[in-house]
């Protein structure tokens, strides 16, 4: 099969190679999936410049995201069969921990990670254990499948999982002109939440406004926590999804009203931060880790998807050959969307 493959890690693009390399074939309790589509993430490029904190061995393939269609079952696999529309879940949880087995696979210690620790989607077949897989529903495009897939899902344990938004209550969502912010904006809303968008730029709230949002905050200009009560007459909000970390989260922290949760789920501008614990408990107000979510939460968002009611965004879709290409606009971050490859 042809594949997009690194022999090592590299700075430059063209350290991803398209070549020939043997096709996997299905074990026991494994599929073998077509691949139709697969993203291009934050991580990929993290992984081709070494950089990921994991040590793939070499030659690898990557991408952390795929769909496509069953083109071989392994003996022992009953519920799928040849043909079917399929994506795997980028987390492959072990499945025998007391979390997989109590169905918070999420919380798994020893998952492995589609594209890092096993070969992922960038290449035209990605082998997988059969329940590591989700069915998609026949109304999704394998493209919107791998776009939504992670922003969504990621979203949608953050908020509605884990904090319990609820219709009625205002929420602030950070970082809301990128790809889990974006997302976070349109589940909120369909929930019934107010939502307070915030992000370094008047076109990026611009952005997140189209989507659903009610009213923006830039924090480039102003106090998220000041701004935020002004927006809800001196409250404060219901709830806070977070992604950035630093300033932004204490601005999150401080905009949340006596009794309000936050959720974060990223840090890459500060992960580590000074919080007045004080203000912490005398305000009741929680703050929630959350990193992945469950495959059962993956076919909630990917069936609303298919209904209509969340639509992922798709910044440009290239061809598999052009991987380099696409790692080094996903590096320019000159984009607002998924960028999706196909092989
Ligand atoms: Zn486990």
């Amino acid at each position: 099969m042809k594949a997009a493959v690194i022999h090592g890690y590299g700075e430059a693009f063209d350290t991803i190679v398209h070549e020939d390399v043997q096709t996997p074939a299905a074990g026991p309790g494994e599929l073998l999936i077509e691949v139709h589509a697969c993203g291009v993430n934050h991580c990929d490029t993290d992984l081709r410049k070494g950089l990921f904190g994991v040590d793939s061995p070499m030659p690898h393939v990557m991408g952390v995201d795929a769909a496509g269609t069953v083109a071989d079952a392994g003996a022992g696999v009953t519920a799928f069969a040849e043909g079917d529309r399929v994506a795997p879940h980028f987390m492959l949880s072990c499945g025998a921990c007391a979390h997989c087995r109590d169905g918070a696979e999420n919380l798994c210690e020893a998952a492995g990670v589609l594209g890092v620790t096993q070969w992922g989607g960038y290449a035209e077949y990605v082998r997988v254990r059969h329940d590591h897989v989700v069915r998609l529903p026949d109304a999704l495009s394998f493209e919107d499948a791998v776009a939504g897939q992670i922003p969504f899902a990621t979203a949608w344990e953050a908020l509605i999982e884990e904090i319990g938004l609820r219709a009625g209550e205002t929420v602030l969502i950070t970082a809301a002109g990128g790809g889990v912010g974006s997302a976070a904006v349109q589940i909120a809303t369909l929930a019934g939440a107010r939502v307070i968008a915030a992000a370094g730029s008047e076109e990026k709230l611009e952005k997140a406004r189209a989507l659903g949002a009610d009213a923006g905050i830039d924090y480039t200009k102003r106090d998220i926590g000041a701004e935020a009560r002004r927006l809800t007459d001196g409250r404060g909000v219901d709830a806070a999804l977070e992604m950035t970390g630093g300033a932004i989260l204490v601005g999150a922290i401080d905009a949340l009203a006596a009794g309000g949760r936050l959720a974060t789920i990223g840090a890459h501008g500060g992960e580590r931060v000074e919080i007045d614990f004080i203000e912490l408990f005398r305000k009741h107000v929680s703050v929630h880790g959350c990193g992945r979510s469950t495959k059962a939460h993956v076919e909630r968002v990917l069936g609303l998807m298919a209904e209509g009611h969340l639509t992922p965004v798709i910044h440009r879709t290239f061809p598999l050959r052009e991987a380099p290409a696409a790692h080094a606009l996903m590096e320019s971050r000159n984009f607002f969307g998924r960028m999706i490859m196909r092989p």
